[in-house]
């Protein structure tokens, strides 16, 4: 199990902005510039970027069932597919940390929307970095023989791989070292945290799903790749 903590980020100047523009549909207007600028050193001020990761055997995939050797097992047809011809797994937790969370609650609070949806746009988006991050570290060490290659990553609660799941990956990857635990809905504490897995093995056998969008129904989703 490794544990990466104190992670710097190669962060934009205009964090955020692409996201917010997704979500406007529109370019910003000067009032949401200036906000936009306004809050990202806030944002930025409080992250605390931190990530673990495991690898584990795969024994088989039976149907909708995975089988490590550790004796765990998923369940559901996506994750399933994914890890399909995938000899390893490596399973991860990342988070942006708790202050992320309580510093929207207080814009929330506060009754600013505005400043509130721009700070979840510019946290969603330093997220977004801490995943990119994570996955190279993760692909690097995941791909352990010269005709091996990553298949795409896949978490629970994504389609047809039930949020309950979640509790699986916590037993197999323990989110208490950097701070994220689940709550009664199997959601993570902090809010701004996010779990999956990519699998490992033979180019020429592994799954070669792009990414998971290609696999959700939800077509005019924003956060589509
Ligand atoms: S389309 Fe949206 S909901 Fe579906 S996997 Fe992609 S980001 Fe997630």
């Amino acid at each position: 199990m490794e544990t990466l903590d104190n992670i710097k980020l190669d962060i934009p100047l205009d964090i955020g902005r692409d996201f917010l523009e997704k979500v406007m549909g529109a370019a910003l207007n000067a009032p949401m510039e200036r906000l936009l600028e306004e809050k990202a050193s806030k944002c930025i001020d409080s992250i605390a970027p931190k990530a673990i990761f495991d690898r584990f055997e795969i024994e088989k995939v039976d149907g909708d069932l995975v089988y490590f050797t550790s004796a765990d097992l998923f369940n559901g047809p996506h994750i399933s597919k994914i890890l399909t011809g995938s000899k390893t797994a490596i399973l991860y937790i990342y988070t942006l940390g708790n202050n992320v969370d309580r510093i929207i609650n207080e814009e929330s609070l506060a009754g600013d929307t505005l400043a509130t949806i721009i700070m979840d746009a510019i946290t969603t988006s330093l997220l977004e970095l801490l995943g990119d991050f994570v996955g190279e570290k993760i692909k690097k060490q995941g791909i352990e023989e010269q005709n091996w290659s990553s298949t795409c990553t896949y978490s629970p609660g994504q389609y047809k791989w039930t949020i309950e799941e979640q509790k699986i990956l916590f037993k197999m990857v323990d989110g208490k070292r950097i701070g994220v635990e689940l709550n009664q809905s199997y959601l993570m504490v902090p809010f701004k945290s996010v779990s999956g897995v990519y699998g490992f093995g033979p180019e020429d056998r592994i799954d070669k799903t792009r990414v998971a969008c290609d696999l959700c129904p939800r077509e005019n989703c924003i956060g589509r790749r």
